[in-house]
């Protein structure tokens, strides 16, 4: 049993938070946000994510689990301290480092001596020595400590599951063997492999992985283009590719491109850092680009349908970034939403679960609580998130309520040619 602070209760934190504590060991969550620990202490899971409610129930219940916006209740007693605070984009795509800032200050002055500090949230490559000089200017004389570099690769939508069966844990030292012997046995109920490295190519694997997701994206997304200008099916064509070992059939979907609070950010920093790095990121740049476009092509296609959108309704399946989760951050919708606001028409929007978040994001959308009442009497309807629950909808019935019955399908989730069967106008990305 180990004792255990982490700090940001957040989508990774929390589920930190709750994985370790049902682990068997004593954690204690730490948030600024005075009003998140008050739900949290209370049993409430600020965020929707498949499992998490009922662990964070069972482990508060058990005592393991505890929060507290007071670093000083619960940093004294912890032997690991985990930093997973946000580190969202500034105005010019770097990093913004200064909540992992103020993590670092604030919770220096209350280290016990030989505590390890990891650096969970995704930092710009040098973050390890950073936090060590922060914490080496505000703990008190002659307590030793460490500061391990421990990327994050869990999926929102999945993150549970992810957390207690990684792909791998990448741990970046600098030379402190003890450290991260004790950092593996706290993971060692995980039998995940543990990559040991510096802590520079451990933060790189962070950014390097979720911009290789993202180049995916835009890949299959550039294809989907050409697809649709020379007559072929993108998503046969990625079937095929798929069963190549070499290629893999994951992350070559066609659709209107990513979002989320992780590979928008991480490829733009990413980015930054290699322009001062006096690098020139080129592909980085195409995969932005490609991903820009793919938003503006569904407007654009959309309008092909039917003409100028002054005063259209139009409907909206999906609002979150992907599927199961509530995260609307960086999500397609916002900008694809935003495009119709722009030109004059009026949008009603579904989402099974980021609907309460979309009424303070979207304050000018009508979001409504079931799929049929957003398609209802609507001049089109754009399917944005692949939620199972529009997989295998009644659209039979949806073409019927429709005023004009156009589908554009952002992520290529029914049968062309069903759909045509079933009256409506399909249009779907590089088919
Ligand atoms: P989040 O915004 O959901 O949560 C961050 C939490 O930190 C918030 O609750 C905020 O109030 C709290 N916080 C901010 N400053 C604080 C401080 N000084 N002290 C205590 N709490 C503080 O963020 P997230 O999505 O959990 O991401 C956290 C980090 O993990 C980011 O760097 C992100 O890139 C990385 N990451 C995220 C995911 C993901 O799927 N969300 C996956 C892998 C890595």
């Amino acid at each position: 049993m180990a004792q255990i602070s982490i700090i940001g209760a957040g989508y990774v934190g929390l589920v930190y938070g709750v994985a370790f504590a049902d682990l068997g060991n004593d954690v204690y969550g730490i948030d600024i946000d005075a009003a998140k620990v008050e739900m949290l202490k209370a049993g409430q899971c600020p965020i929707y994510e498949p499992q998490l409610p009922e662990l964070l129930e069972r482990n508060l219940q058990s005592g393991r689990l505890k929060f507290t916006t007071d670093y000083a209740e619960a940093v004294p007693n912890s032997e690991f301290i985990f930093i997973c605070v946000d580190t969202p984009s500034t105005a010019i795509g770097e990093a913004d480092m200064r909540a992992v800032r103020s993590a670092a200050e604030m919770l220096a002055p209350h280290l016990r001596d030989g505590a390890v500090v990891i650096n969970k949230s995704t930092m710009p490559i040098g973050s390890g020595d950073l936090v060590s000089s922060i914490i080496a200017e505000h703990i008190p004389d002659g307590r030793k400590f460490s500061v391990i570099s421990n990327p994050e690769f869990l999926r929102e939508g999945n993150a549970v599951a992810d957390v207690f069966k990684p792909d791998r844990i990448v741990l970046g030292t600098d030379n402190d063997a003890d450290a991260v012997a004790r950092l593996k046995e706290l993971y060692a109920p995980l039998d995940a492999p543990v990559l040991v490295t510096d802590r520079r190519s451990a933060e790189m694997v962070k950014y390097a992985s979720n911009s290789f997701l993202a180049t995916k994206i835009s890949f299959i997304n550039e294809i989907a283009q050409i697809c649709e200008r020379v007559g072929a099916d993108v998503t046969v064509v990625a079937e095929g590719m798929g069963y190549d070992p070499r290629i893999g059939p994951l992350f070559l979907q066609a659709g209107v491109g990513y979002g989320g609070s992780c590979f928008p950010k991480d490829v733009k920093a990413l980015a930054h850092m290699a322009h001062e790095a006096d690098c020139h990121p080129q592909l980085l740049h195409a995969v932005m680009e490609i991903n820009a476009d793919q938003r503006r092509r569904l407007v654009k296609r959309l309008q092909e349908q039917t003409g100028d959108l002054h005063a259209k309704d139009i409907a909206i399946w999906g609002l979150s970034f992907k599927e199961n989760t509530d995260d609307m951050r960086e999500s397609p919708s916002l900008d694809i939403i935003g495009m119709m606001l722009a030109r004059g028409a009026n949008v009603r929007a579904y989402d099974p679960a980021a609907g309460e978040r979309a009424k303070r994001e979207l304050p000018r959308v009508d979001i409504v609580s079931n799929p049929y009442e957003a398609a209802d009497g609507a001049d089109a309807l754009c399917v944005i998130t692949p939620w199972n629950e529009f997989k295998q909808a009644n659209m039979g019935r949806v073409a019927e309520i429709m005023r004009n019955p156009i589908l554009l399908d952002g992520r290529n989730l029914y049968k062309p040619a069903e759909m045509r069967e079933l009256g409506f106008t399909y249009v779907g990305v590089g088919r």
